[in-house]
């Protein structure tokens, strides 16, 4: 008899070897794993009675919270469908993603309920509003309230199977609108046994939630981290005081956050020294390029590093950074370089870089092209976009839209996005080398470098900059640094100095903004 690879069964296991186990702890509450299990059947039972049945689509607008990681599981024993939104969207996002997934009930954190209130009259779908931490009199269904009308004995559950679609996921929208991705139990928990893998997961874990679980990006920690009975910490604001804080109090051993997020923590470092005496066994960073930190991460704070890289269509991690036992006598030099890249393939993921014609490029570390990937992990398609789903899975592959290359070693490298490469010339400079330039200026706290329009050249790399606090440096001392270290063609040709970059949730820059903004400050 096959056994169904469904995601309730990871809580199954942590209650039946961990019940007593601390689970979760969020915002000065905890919960064992059979008192999170008790309150996931309270929440399968009040989801029943407002008629919610497998297939449904059910909307959070949370942050990091148990209320957030209970919400998986209430879901998956009802095969209903997981619809997170990013915290950071605006109202008419919203709209848009709760009339596209047609959710039918919306669960929100009290101190977001205003993101929601313009639409309220315009939602077509949405039945019934739930708020979680309800403090102010609204109509809306208080969540503990209504919760503890529900019994969190054992919940039968809908008949489960594998195939079935567990999440609806919109992408970040970095490079335009977001699509919805179809994932289901299966992808994802292929996905959780492969990342548990990697990361060799423990029950001793203690896993800091920085990264947004209604994100992608955050995404499979509720899977991999439950199955082993590790400890989920969660925080609904990640602040550097209140990373650190948690790091030194609970014990923490793995986080995964974005760059940004990474590279701002490093700044309260530097400035306050606070003495960490707890060692992060794993800092995990993927969605973007971690630029020059690596380094420091590894020999100031002693933390080992990991470099990831996914996509929401792949659910989301295809490459990782580790280092294999067979390079661990190799210089520590060759090994920072070998981290600073995407990755080799992990388990369950065969990744390509092909050409336009479809055929590999050879694995030299400098011949470029698309990554593509096939998986376990890829979605099943986009919901109600079947044109998109044809474009982005071809012959099973998925094509993910990057470009990079490959070394002998098997190690990836991300080079850019297919949106974001800059062609001067006839030549193609990567966005992502010429911001990692400008991240080794001791001056620069954050860079983005966008093509802009050249007369002669057709395009040419123009650089947004937020400098560090207090200090002081010149459009030509930034333009003469990147050329005293890149071609004369890759250099950047003139700044924009800002004081912050436009970005998605995550942490991701959102170049299309930044093109946009310089296209309108042309025209005036
Ligand atoms: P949208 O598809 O809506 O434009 P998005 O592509 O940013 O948004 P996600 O699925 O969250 O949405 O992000 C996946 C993308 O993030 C990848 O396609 C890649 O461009 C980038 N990315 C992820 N990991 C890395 C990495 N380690 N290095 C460089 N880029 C990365
Ligand atoms: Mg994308």
């Amino acid at each position: 008899m096959n056994v169904p690879l469904v995601l309730t069964h990871f809580l199954d296991r942590a209650v039946a070897l961990y019940g007593d186990k601390a689970a979760v702890f969020c915002e000065g509450r905890s919960f064992s794993y059979r008192q999170l299990e008790g309150r996931v059947n309270q929440l399968s039972r009040g989801l029943k009675s407002l008629g919610v049945e497998k297939g449904d689509r059910i909307a959070y607008l949370a942050s990091n919270t148990v209320e957030m990681l209970e919400g998986f599981y209430g879901l998956f024993q009802l095969s209903a469908i997981m619809v997170p939104l990013n915290i950071r969207l605006k109202p008419e996002d919203y709209l848009f993603i709760l009339n596209h997934s047609e959710s039918k009930v919306l669960f929100v954190d009290q101190d977001l309920y205003d993101l929601i209130l313009p639409i309220k009259e315009s939602l077509q779908t949405v039945e019934h509003i739930i708020v979680h931490y309800k403090e102010d009199a609204t109509d809306e269904i208080g969540y503990d309230e209504w919760l503890a009308y529900f019994s969190p004995e054992t919940f039968k559950r809908a008949e489960l199977d594998e195939n079935d679609v567990c999440s609806l996921l919109y992408t970040s929208g970095t490079t335009g609108d977001p699509k919805g991705v179809i994932l289901t139990h299966r992808n994802n928990y292929i996905h959780a046994l492969s990342s548990m893998h990697h990361l060799r997961v423990t029950d001793e874990d203690v896993y800091l939630h920085v990264l947004p679980m209604f994100h992608v990006n955050g995404w499979g920690a509720p899977f991999y981290y439950t199955a082993n009975g590790a400890t989920h910490i969660c925080l609904k604001k990640a602040t550097p005081e209140a990373i650190f804080r948690e790091i030194k109090e609970q014990g923490v051993s793995v986080i995964h956050m974005a760059p940004t997020v990474l590279n701002s923590l490093l700044q309260y470092y530097d400035e306050h020294k606070p003495v960490i005496e707890q060692k992060v066994r794993i800092v995990l960073a993927g969605s973007a390029p971690p630029h020059a930190f690596v380094k420091k991460i590894e020999q100031e704070l002693g933390w080992e590093f990991i470099q990831v890289y996914g996509m929401t269509e792949s659910s989301p991690l295809s490459l990782i950074s580790r280092i294999l036992p067979q390079f661990k006598d190799l210089s520590e030099d060759e090994k920072s370089r070998l981290k600073a890249k995407a990755g080799y393939q992990m388990i369950g993921a065969e990744v390509k870089v092909v050409d336009e014609f479809g055929a590999e490029v050879a694995h030299d570390g400098r011949s470029t092209g698309e990554i593509i990937v096939r998986s376990h992990g890829v979605m099943k398609g986009y919901w109600k976009n079947e044109r998109a789903t044809l474009e982005a899975i071809q012959n099973g592959w998925l094509h993910t839209g990057d470009v990079g290359t490959i070394e002998d070693k098997g190690y990836f490298e991300i080079t850019d996005r297919k949106k974001d490469i800059i062609i001067s010339g006839g030549e193609n400079i990567s966005s992502i080398e010429v911001e990692g330039v400008l991240y080794d200026h001791p001056a620069i706290l954050e860079a983005a470098v966008i093509a802009i329009p050249h007369e002669k050249w057709g395009e040419s790399p123009h650089a947004y900059i937020v400098l560090r606090e207090n200090e002081q440096v010149t459009e030509q001392e930034i333009i003469e640094f990147s050329r005293s270290k890149l071609a004369h063609f890759k250099s950047i040709k003139s700044v924009t100095f800002t004081d912050k970059l436009p970005k998605t949730a995550s942490g991701k820059i959102r170049k299309i903004h930044l093109r946009n903004e310089h296209i309108e400050s042309i025209k005036v």
